[in-house]
């Protein structure tokens, strides 16, 4: 039986706002692009080469312009995840829905991860 409270009921896509998803278990999460951009959980943003999981990046007098952060594309993996294309190339990100709901942003599951260190 899976876990009710990792099982999409329903998943919102706003590519150029975040993602919304009902769970099973009734609980809501909303994530903004950039929380889920920060938290990519591939192999080269979260530095599986031992490294601190960010690039090394030469200081420049030039400013780069930026584009505003955007999904490019969202597509479902398996019945498990889905995958996310970003607008700046990057598209290697496979987001469980179980590693979702383990970084649900919304003040209770915070509170409920930060506290949980009272050894
Ligand atoms: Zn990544
Ligand atoms: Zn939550």
């Amino acid at each position: 039986m899976p876990n009710p409270a990792t099982v999409p009921e329903h998943i919102a896509i706003s590519r150029s706002k975040g993602v919304t998803i009902d769970w099973k278990d009734g609980h809501s999460s909303r994530y903004e692009l950039q929380y889920l951009r920060d938290r990519c959980p591939c192999a080269q943003c979260t530095g599986a080469h031992g490294g601190p999981g960010r690039e090394a990046q030469p200081a420049s007098p030039l400013q780069v312009y930026k584009p505003r952060l955007k999904m490019e594309s969202v597509e479902p993996v398996g019945n498990y995840a889905f995958r996310i294309a970003w607008n700046d190339g990057h598209s290697t990100g496979i987001y469980s829905y179980e590693h979702l709901r383990e970084i649900c942003p919304c003040p209770a599951c915070m509170e409920a991860s930060d506290g949980g260190r009272g050894e």
